[in-house]
């Protein structure tokens, strides 16, 4: 395992944490990373809640979805969802699937969209899609992604956009890196929940195209990724961990 393999693997385990201490996922829901030195294959922990994943909880996956390495460990039942997005969207590196609260409404609503209403919600455009798996597997399944098929389809609903939701479910986010992906469910979690809260005021009102044409305009986000990741790892905890190697031995 060369160095840069082991430090993506060790920034995996510390985006599980930040994400379950901030309440993004619980006791479920699960976050990967596209292979450093393999880019068909993904990083992805044994089912375990994240807030609680070591480095020795990381495995490899291939392109199916499939176990890379020695049989044993239990896998994640909706790992396909990472392999439908890796495999669709070649400039996504890092990817989230979790079921939080505050985008659910968003999730079941017929009408309302979760949109860009604040800066943290700009990358929403118009509009976040909502993939409803009965649309394509009918309404016998159990609304798990649990095969290719659905990973697939999941993926073609997120089309080029950083998130879709799920109905009924949860949702899925995408980027480039883990630090923007954690950045992206933070965002999506305070556009979704000052969204979900105005809705009691009456007339509301989002961006307008050209308030959204300087967003469009701004290089990728690394300076600000790195600034929040640097917070939420102070937040949970992390920071002091970092010469113990994010969780090795514990
Ligand atoms: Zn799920």
């Amino acid at each position: 395992m060369s160095a840069g393999d082991t430090e993506v693997r060790r920034e995996l385990v510390a985006a599980n944490r930040i994400l379950g201490h901030e309440g993004i996922l619980d006791a479920f829901g699960h976050v990967s990373v596209r292979h450093p030195g393999n880019p068909g294959h993904f990083l992805l922990c044994r089912a375990r809640s994240p807030e609680n994943v070591e480095l020795a909880d990381v495995l490899e996956f291939d392109g199916d979805g499939e176990l890379a390495g020695e049989a044993g460990p239990i896998p994640y039942v909706e790992r396909f969802i990472h392999a439908g997005v890796y495999e669709a969207r070649p400039d996504v590196t890092a990817v989230c699937h979790n079921h939080a609260i505050s985008i659910l409404p968003f999730s079941i609503s017929r009408s309302v969209r979760l949109r860009a209403t604040i800066n943290a919600s700009a990358m929403f455009g118009d509009g976040v899609p909502v993939w409803d798996i009965a649309a394509e597997f009918g309404d016998s399944t159990d609304m798990l992604v649990r095969n290719m098929a659905h990973g697939r389809s999941l993926a073609r609903a997120l089309g080029a956009g950083p998130v879709v939701l799920m109905r009924g479910h949860g949702s899925v986010v995408a980027g480039n890196g883990l630090r923007q992906v954690v950045s992206r469910c933070l965002d999506m979690d305070r556009s979704a929940t000052a969204q979900l809260a105005v809705a009691t005021l009456g007339a509301t009102r989002s961006f307008t195209a050209a308030e959204l044409a300087p967003h469009a305009d701004l290089p990728p986000g690394a300076t600000r990724d790195d600034r929040a990741w640097e917070y939420l790892l102070h937040r949970a905890g992390l920071d002091q961990d970092e010469e113990r190697g994010h969780g090795e031995g514990r």
